[in-house]
Order: structure tokens, then C-alpha cells, then sequence
């Protein structure tokens, strides 16, 4: 364990003790008409920080700027939809040429079909296609403008505790993700098509996944891997990859129920996502709980 790894909570992290940001700090966030992604925009903003609030429905995404703008915050806006390929390759190239570097990618947008106390897996294909591949497929599109960043880029995935590697019942799945120095893009993808394979043969239930929210908890346990994976192969290259749940939290995807408010949420992970270079850890998860705040490696938690 290093310096950066603490094993115990605290009510890290507070807001940082150094403002190295500036208004030539870029920050995009997706999903941010509403919930978690619209109230990071609003703290990002309200801080000073160039902020690009994307939606995938350009009305939606239209009417949460005005709001924005009615408190005196400017914020840009693009249409993007994570879960369709083209929608990203226009919002990079769109990106490339209105600002061409990156300091900071929220990946916030998600979806889930289940309600606070079922498990449905009917919508398998497009909750992975969403949670896992849409952010994956957005850094990857988004890369060429990180390595032009002048200072540490960030990516901060929304994730949930339901993904964790404790949720998994399988031995084989889990002993892969366990070794998470040895861990591979590949492999993730094998887990996830296996997953898909199971619920097609409807065998999904028995097979040892995570058995709250199944198809969600295995979209973000791929998300939390994948994270590992890209934090592993860039660090000390000036890019560092962490995973945040910020915990039940009052938006329409819990319906309003939850322990925290949004902004609570955001106020959280934009603490997170403005560390301060030397302190900022990568590859690491952030997780609040009743104690506090902590955050370490996915696999031991
Ligand atoms: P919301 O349902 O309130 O917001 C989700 C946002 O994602 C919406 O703006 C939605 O847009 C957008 N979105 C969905 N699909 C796409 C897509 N294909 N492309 C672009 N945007 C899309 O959820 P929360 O604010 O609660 O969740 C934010 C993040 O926090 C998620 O990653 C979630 O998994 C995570 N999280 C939330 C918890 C909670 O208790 N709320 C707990 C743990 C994690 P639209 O309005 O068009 O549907």
C-alpha cells in the first residue's frame, strides 16, 4: 500500500487546499441534463471551471443550461449520446475543434430498468451497451485531447457499490478481477459477453453474479475493471482514472428515494475530480459511507 492508499475512512476528500485550476481548466461531463451530472456541472462552473454539459436530447440538454444560465453560470453545450458510436465520434470532432484539449471527463451518464426492489435483466444489451461500452468508447474517442492537457487529466467514472467485486458469488469471475495488475480489456469483455450469454440462456440467476440490480452491478463491475486496466497503463503519464459512487442518492434513477441530495453527490465528486495533482491517486475507488468517505484499490473493498 502506498502513501496515497489510506485503509481507513476519513472525510477525505475535502475541498482542496490548492485552487491549481483555472477558467482554462476544461471539464465535460455526460448524462448532465439531470440528477448527479447536472449538479457537477453547476459546482464545476460555480467554481471557475470551463465546463461542457452534455445530454443525448438537445432539448433536455438546452433547458438545464438556461436553468444554469438564470444562475449566472455559462456553461457550453453539445449533444452526446454515450451508447451510440457516431454521437461520439461528432462529439469529439466537435471537441477538437472548440477547445482541442481536456483537463477533466465525468463519465456520469447511466441507465438502469430496475426499480428499488426488483432485479430485471430484460434490458441486459442496452444497460452494458450504456454503462460500460459508452464510457469506454468515449475515452477511448477522447484520448488524443488528454495528452495535450497541460496538467494531470482526469477521468472520473460514476460507479456504484453494487459493481464490487464482493457482490460476485463466481469464483472463476472473481479470481480474474482479483488480479487486477494482470488485467486485461480483453478479459473484461469476456466476462461481460459471458454475462450476456447467461441471461440469453436464462441461466443468468444461478451463475453467481451480483444479485441486486444484476445487469447494472455487472456493467459497473466492468466499468470499475476497465478503470484498473487504463489507470495501470497510463500511470506516471500524467492521466489518472478513478471510480466515485456517491452512495443512495435522491434522482430519478432511485425515483427521489436515497440518503443524499444531488448536489450533496456532486459537491463530493468534484471534490474528487479537482485533487490536487500530488495528492491525486489513480486506479483507486471512491466510496462513501455512514463513517465517511475512503477509497482504495476495487478489489479490496
Ligand atoms: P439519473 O437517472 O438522474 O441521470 C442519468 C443521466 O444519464 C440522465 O441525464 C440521462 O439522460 C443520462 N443518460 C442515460 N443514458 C444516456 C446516454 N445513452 N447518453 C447520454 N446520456 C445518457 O441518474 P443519477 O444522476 O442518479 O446517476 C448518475 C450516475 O451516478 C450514474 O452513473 C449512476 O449509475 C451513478 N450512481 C447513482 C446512484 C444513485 O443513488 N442515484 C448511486 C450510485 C451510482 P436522460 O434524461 O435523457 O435520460
Amino acid at each position: 500500500m502506498n502513501s496515497k492508499e489510506p485503509n481507513t475512512t476519513s472525510s477525505f476528500p475535502s475541498f482542496p487546499s490548492i485552487r491549481w485550476w483555472s477558467k482554462e481548466t476544461v471539464a465535460i461531463v455526460t448524462g448532465a441534463n439531470k440528477g448527479i451530472g447536472y449538479a457537477m456541472v453547476k459546482r464545476l462552473s460555480e467554481l471557475g471551471v470551463t465546463v461542457i454539459l452534455t445530454a443525448r436530447d438537445t432539448a433536455r440538454g438546452l433547458k438545464a443550461v438556461e436553468t444554469l444560465k438564470g444562475l449566472g453560470l455559462d456553461v457550453y453545450f453539445h449533444c452526446l449520446d454515450i451508447s451510440n458510436h457516431a454521437s461520439i465520434l461528432e462529439f469529439a470532432s466537435w471537441f477538437k475543434c472548440e477547445f482541442g484539449k481536456l483537463d477533466i471527463l465525468v463519465n456520469n451518464a447511466a441507465i438502469s430498468y430496475n426499480e428499488i426492489h426488483e432485479n430485471s435483466v430484460e434490458h441486459a444489451d442496452e444497460v452494458i451497451q450504456t454503462n460500460y461500452y459508452g464510457p469506454k468508447s468515449l475515452i477511448e474517442a477522447l484520448f488524443p485531447f488528454f495528452s495535450r492537457s497541460l496538467t494531470t487529466t482526469r477521468v472520473l467514472n460514476l460507479s456504484s457499490r453494487l459493481g464490487l467485486l464482493n457482490k460476485v458469488k463466481n469464483s472463476k469471475i472473481k479470481q480474474t478481477l482479483l488480479y487486477e495488475e494482470q488485467l486485461s480489456e480483453d478479459q473484461i469483455d469476456k466476462i461481460v459477453n459471458l454475462f450476456i450469454d447467461d441471461v440469453k440462456k436464462g441461466r443468468w440467476s444461478s451463475r453467481g453474479w451480483p444479485e441486486n440490480w444484476t445487469d447494472y452491478a455487472v456493467s459497473k463491475l466492468a466499468l470499475n475493471a476497465y478503470s484498473k486496466v487504463l489507470a495501470n497503463r497510463y500511470q506516471g503519464r500524467g492521466l489518472s482514472v478513478n471510480c466515485f459512487c456517491p452512495g443512495h442518492t435522491q434522482t430519478s434513477m432511485t425515483h427521489g428515494t436515497g440518503n443524499y441530495t444531488a448536489d450533496a453527490a456532486a459537491e463530493l465528486g468534484v471534490n474528487i475530480a479537482l485533487i490536487p495533482a500530488k495528492d491525486l491517486p489513480t486506479g483507486k475507488f471512491f466510496l462513501r459511507s455512514s463513517r465517511g468517505v475512503y477509497f482504495n484499490a476495487y478489489s479490496k473493498l
